[in-house]
């Protein structure tokens, strides 16, 4: 089936005194109906950024979308006009973000709120909008939804307010949602609540969604594909399995080494990875982890490595898998 979201060779860039940033440089995936996709990276690594250009709101100037194509329903999200786009966010494609105080308007009801955006994507009368609002809370699982809708954002918990987030993303039953970093601002079990509650919409409408996160732990348990980034270029894409049985990008190595593990004891868990992500405003020409790879041949810092394909859904950018490379490398990795 054709993707419903196709993403091919999309670069990003912000113009800043005396230069460019390259935030996006050359990123290439697609989205199919119905899919939880993460984009995993730590931050600076272009998530947000592309995430953000799926509904074109990269602030331009100084960003600018600068090659590439985002095509969705048949048309090319880059080409359209303001206005023409305007049909599509919101509608078609939804967002939410980490903090929904930074989106909800804490002067207005979060009733009116809703149901004006209901309103305001579809031609609906009032009471069939209020009808929609409280269906939505109690789709989020939010109890006694005719009263919430007559309350304000700050009487709210913080978990509350991002499944207020949630129905009001998916009142205008969107083909996309795109969250990014939904959770990070809860607590623990808020943001396993969140999730769960993520992947059951996800089943229950059929809506496709794109989860950016920093945190390949909230990965496992949601996600049905994984697209990891690093310095603005996307490093490894696979199944959730194929990642986390399989991975085969040093980067990608790093990110699980340092998740929490419950079979070590507490103080040998977390290793991050040492260095820091590479200068994007004069990005290196080879691989983007050269600096912090331990695995790192001359030729990485070099030559930006080619893809490989493990499996048909399984995607990875690394000199490493080149069949030149030392075996040393590679065995060392599978002996531990
Ligand atoms: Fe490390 Fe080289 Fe692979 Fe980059 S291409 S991740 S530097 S081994
Ligand atoms: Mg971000």
């Amino acid at each position: 089936t054709n993707p419903l979201l196709e993403v091919s060779d999309l670069h990003i860039s912000f113009q800043v005194d005396g230069g460019e940033v390259q935030a996006v440089r050359g990123v290439t995936f697609a989205l199919h109906k119905g899919e939880m996709l993460a984009v995993v990276g730590e931050s600076g690594s272009g998530k947000s950024v592309t995430a953000l250009s799926l509904m074109r709101l990269i602030p331009d100037p100084p960003g600018r979308i600068k090659q590439g194509k985002i095509m969705f329903d048949g048309k090319d999200l880059t080409k359209l006009s303001e206005r023409e786009m305007f049909q599509i966010r919101g509608s078609k494609i939804a967002m939410i973000f980490q903090d929904p105080m930074t989106s909800l308007n804490p002067t207005m009801t979060v009733g009116r709120q809703i149901i004006e955006g209901i309103r305001w994507h579809q031609q609906t009368g009032v009471t069939e909008a209020k009808e929609k609002a409280v269906e939505m809370l109690k789709l989020v699982g939010i109890p006694n939804p005719e009263k919430r809708l007559t309350q304000y954002p700050h009487e709210f918990s913080g978990g509350m307010r991002q499944r207020v987030m949630i129905a009001m993303a998916l009142a205008c039953n969107p083909q996309v949602l795109i969250a990014d970093e939904p959770t990070t601002a809860l607590d623990v079990t808020i943001q396993a609540q969140i999730l769960e509650l993520m992947k059951k919409l996800q089943r229950e409408t059929d809506t496709a969604i794109i989860l950016i996160t920093h945190d390949l732990g909230v990965v496992a348990e949601t996600a049905d594909r994984v697209a990891v980034m690093y310095g603005g270029r996307l490093v490894e894409t696979g199944g959730v399995e194929e990642i986390f049985a399989d991975a085969r990008h040093p980067y990608t190595w790093g990110l699980l080494d340092s998740m929490p593990r419950l079979d070590l004891p507490r103080d040998r868990h977390l290793e991050p990875i040492p260095g820091s992500p590479p200068d994007l405003f004069s990005p290196p020409a080879g691989c983007p982890f050269a600096d912090r790879c331990p695995h790192a041949m001359n030729i990485c810092h070099e030559e930006m490595p080619p893809v490989t394909q493990i499996t048909s859904t399984h995607q990875v950018f690394c000199w490493l898998e080149d069949p030149a490379a030392p075996s040393v490398e590679r065995k060392k990795r599978i002996i531990g």
